[in-house]
């Protein structure tokens, strides 16, 4: 990175926008989409697009999606590469079936499924070992925002999924802030209190990581992001792209989402 200017790294900073269908869509669901919705977003190449189906998804999904621009991400994985561990999945399975993302640290896996900073940290290094682009996720939930707690968490968060990594590794990674109360809710961030932890999650990673890795690292935001709001909280300066739950579900409402939120 280092023949590049602080001010050229930002410019090739490209907006990423993911779409998260939780345990939404059967296999045959998912492929009508994915036949769907590529025609909708043929041809946009200002903006990263990535689809995060079900796992039983994936693979018939990455047949429709080869060739085009549209990437394909997992919602989770598990950090060893095979053995004794029933019901989950590893980094090499994703690659065989055709990911090239994976959400990590979701606020629905660390308060239903126990997922922890440390686990997170696991994860992250098993998906970059492999070659998979991590979108790690964190955020605080209403009664830490309420009680001021909102830094201390996120930082916790962020210096937790990222230890131990290198500065490119960290550059080429994604961070997905979400305010858990936002998730779901229709409750969005204003852009203004987006760009404010954004911006504090930047400086985590300027501290830790250098001011190249900073400039490089994309950062969406998540929670209740719609095709009418995307533009002014994507307009802020450190919010690269979304992390998108609900407003995916359907091809057209979530190309909207993403034709609204090109640059
Ligand atoms: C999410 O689950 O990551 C999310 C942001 O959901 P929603 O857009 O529905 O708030």
């Amino acid at each position: 990175m280092a023949e590049y200017t602080l001010k050229e790294i930002i410019m090739q900073r490209k907006r990423i926008i993911a779409g998260n269908f939780k345990m939404n869509k059967t296999a045959s669901e998912a492929v009508e989409y994915a036949k769907a919705f590529l025609p909708l977003v043929k041809g946009i190449d200002d903006v990263e697009i990535v689809l995060c189906p079900p796992s039983t998804c994936l693979q018939p999904m990455s047949v429709v999606l080869e060739g085009s621009a549209v990437g394909l991400g997992a919602q989770n994985l598990y950090w060893k590469d095979s053995g004794a561990f029933t019901g989950e999945i590893s980094a090499p399975m994703l690659l065989d079936a055709g990911c090239g993302y994976v959400i990590i640290g979701h606020s629905e896996r660390r308060a239903y499924f126990g997922e922890t900073d440390q686990t997170v940290n696991e994860k992250v290094k098993a998906a970059l070992g492999h070659g998979l682009t991590p979108i790690i996720c964190v955020g605080e939930v209403l009664e830490e925002r309420e009680s001021g707690e909102t830094e201390a968490v996120v930082d916790r968060q962020v210096r937790g999924g990222l230890a131990g990594l290198s500065s490119d590794q960290v550059a080429s990674l994604v961070i997905a802030y979400e305010p858990v109360w936002a998730i779901g809710t229709g409750k969005t961030a204003t852009p203004q209190m987006a760009q404010e932890v954004h911006h504090f999650i930047r400086g985590i990673v300027a501290a830790d990581f250098g001011a190249e890795a900073a400039a490089a690292v994309r950062i969406q935001y998540g929670g209740s992001m719609k095709a009418d709001n995307v533009a002014e909280l994507i307009s802020q300066p450190d919010i690269d792209g979304g992390l998108v739950g609900g407003a995916c579900l359907t091809p057209d409402g979530f190309a909207t989402l993403i034709t609204n939120g090109r640059p």
